[in-house]
């Protein structure tokens, strides 16, 4: 191992370290994971209020958590690489005994008496868990607007989203507020989010990890990830909670791709003989200025580093998106049917008239929906309704046969793909409140590989007048590993050229407005 310095010569402060950095101090006893949990959740304390990338955080469960893994340590017990390093969690995961809202009012009471099975993998492996994060309301949105608890606000500028619908976890990994954070991606929550962020998301093949104890949107598409400020980080939590789950019928019974030794291979930079293809569909039109200055030149390093980088066609991607917004609401409308006021959640009584299981049922989806769950589900029941259904839900599934079909005789001929992970970089909160549609676009190039069930990452390139830029690598389904490799190899080039990470570059954080996370005691009503 390389030697170790105290952390406090290396920066001064523990929440700048990467995760596998705090891995290495931990594991050489410079550290305790309890003075890691400290400086986050203090961290938190300063910077949450402006941010408000947390829901809830979780002291007393996170300083038990670091306290048992460092008496372990101290007993000379073998650990995984991860136990220690505190890690956030997007609220769409059912956490056993802590309310679990998925950012909507329906849920603002539940209480979870199960963990999802990552979050059970990460307390294995003594990951402190040290709060909830914000979201768009049953992970619908690309902004983090629609929240029924409020807008999150982007670390790089305060006016401006955090991406969506995982922009709470974004934000908190690039706030320095945790090292490492789940999401979930059923469009592009975790890739879109990371790009406006100048973090690094990755969307795992499709059963890949378990999305049992996920709350479901769309299950043919939802996808849990991690969301990092590296790749080695993102490939270190990928590891942690990949692999198969007896409780996720979808889960595939196959070990996990390597792909911590996949972001090492790629951090030496050497892509002779790797095929990279260019998404014809996804550049150009609708796509900004400046992302498409930074793709172009993070394509130039790929061929410095020795790949081959051709065009590739996709044709049927230019339906994506709209075969997308009829799969999904069918798929969200069914799921959310479970929401009926009897089994989870809130229960409200009808303004006027006899309280029936109709009417209760009524009022309570009434008050607790926002607009754009609404929105979805009416589109949903819509294309899934005797007359209109072959016309639309089984058209989309059409489309959805064709993109599976344009990667796999992509594939044939590359060994990735890339573009843009995003047309823009964060828009301004408001921006496209009112227009869905505009909203919508942000995920043109991340749906493909949701529709596909293909894994997708998404790393930073730098900066568009002074905002985040991320590059998408897409690989065929189960070799999320090529992911990490070109995500490295990018990363390992582009951080030689600044002089470090680029949320380095990242403007100061205003201090002390009191962060509206409120902190959980070790159980919320009871339920352990
Ligand atoms: N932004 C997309 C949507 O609104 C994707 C959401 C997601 O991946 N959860 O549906």
């Amino acid at each position: 191992m390389s030697p170790v310095a105290a952390p406090t010569n290396e920066t001064g402060d523990l929440t700048r370290l990467s995760a596998a950095r705090m891995s290495e101090l931990l594991a050489a006893k410079e550290v305790s994971s309890r003075e890691l949990v400290q400086a986050h959740l203090d961290r938190i304390d300063r910077v949450d209020g402006a941010v408000h990338a947390f829901l809830r955080t979780m002291p007393e469960q996170a300083f038990e958590a670091a306290d048992a893994v460092d008496r372990a340590r101290a007993k000379g017990e073998a650990l995984g690489p991860l136990a220690g390093v505190p890690v956030a969690v997007k609220d769409v995961l059912a956490t056993n005994g802590t309310v679990t809202t998925c950012g909507s009012k329906i849920l603002e009471n539940w209480t979870p008496v199960y963990d999802a099975t990552v979050i059970e993998k990460l307390r294995a492996v003594g990951t402190p868990l040290i709060g909830k994060t914000n979201m768009d309301e049953f992970a619908m949105g690309s902004s983090t607007e629609h929240s029924a608890y409020g807008a999150t606000h982007n670390p790089w500028d305060l006016d401006r989203i955090p991406g969506g619908s995982g922009g709470g976890s974004a934000a908190a990994v690039g706030a320095f507020e945790a090292p490492l954070a789940l999401g979930s991606d059923t469009g592009g929550s975790i890739r879109q989010p990371a790009s406006v962020t100048g973090t690094v998301g990755t969307k795992p093949t499709y059963g890949g990890v378990s999305r049992y104890g996920l709350v479901a949107m769309a299950s043919s598409l939802d996808q849990v990830g991690p969301v990092a400020r590296g790749v080695l980080d993102a490939a270190l939590l990928h590891a942690a909670i990949g692999g198969h789950d007896p409780h996720d019928s979808t889960s595939l019974d196959e070990p996990v791709p390597d792909v911590v030794a996949a972001a090492k291979l790629g951090a030496a930079r050497d892509l002779k003989g790797v095929r990279v293809g260019i998404v014809g569909q996804l550049r150009g039109e609708g796509f900004q200025q400046g992302v498409l200055d930074r793709y172009a030149e993070a394509l130039g390093l790929l061929e410095d580093m020795g790949a081959e980088v051709s065009v590739v066609d996709c044709p049927s991607f230019e339906y994506a998106l709209g075969a997308y917004y009829l799969i999904m609401p069918s798929e969200a409308s069914s799921n959310l049917a479970r929401f009926d006021a009897m089994r989870y959640g809130i229960r409200v009584a009808p303004e006027s008239g006899p309280a029936t299981v109709e009417t209760v049922m009524g009022a309570t989806r009434e008050a607790g929906f926002g607009d754009e769950v609404k929105r979805r589900i009416i589109l949903g029941t819509y294309a899934l309704s005797a007359g209109y259904y072959d016309a639309y839900y089984g058209s989309a599934q059409k489309v959805r046969t064709l993109v599976q079909a344009d990667f796999r005789a992509a594939f044939e001929k590359v060994d990735v793909l890339v573009s843009p992970t995003t047309p823009t970089t964060a828009f301004k909160l408001g921006e496209k409140l009112d227009d869905p549609l505009q909203m919508y676009l942000s995920d043109v190039a991340t749906i493909p590989a949701n529709l596909a069930g293909t894994p997708g990452i998404s790393v930073p390139i730098g900066l568009a007048d002074g905002l985040p830029v991320g590059l998408q690598v897409l690989a065929p389904a189960r070799a999320d590993e090529w992911c990490y490799r070109l995500g490295a190899a990018v990363e390992a080039a582009l951080e030689d050229q600044w002089g470090g990470p680029l949320l380095n570059q990242a403007p100061a954080l205003p201090e002390g407005t009191a962060s509206a996370a409120k902190p959980v005691s070790g159980t919320e009503g009871g339920a352990r």
